[in-house]
């Protein structure tokens, strides 16, 4: 696991707060997740909880819609084949 994901874990999120300096955290209050800028917090929430309003990605050959620009790039380049 990349430690950048290890570090939004939950037992390790408490791991690091216990040992570590302080750090200024944003947490979901969904999924216990945390992040290091609200505008993370911001978008996760609007990926995973439908939270909030962000970007939707929409492909227009087949109108599927995303909410992560990389996978709607992946989608563009397949959906076009
Ligand atoms: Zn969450
Ligand atoms: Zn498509």
């Amino acid at each position: 696991m990349e430690l950048e994901k290890l570090k939004e874990s939950p037992s390790f999120f408490l791991w690091w707060k216990s040992h570590v300096k302080p750090y200024k955290w944003y947490s979901c209050t969904d999924c216990n997740y945390h992040f290091r800028c609200n505008d993370d917090l911001v978008k996760h929430q609007w990926i995973y909880h439908n939270k909030g309003t962000g970007e939707i990605y929409v492909c227009n050959l087949c109108n599927k819609q995303f909410k992560i620009k990389n996978n709607y790039t992946k989608h563009l380049f397949y959906c076009r084949t």
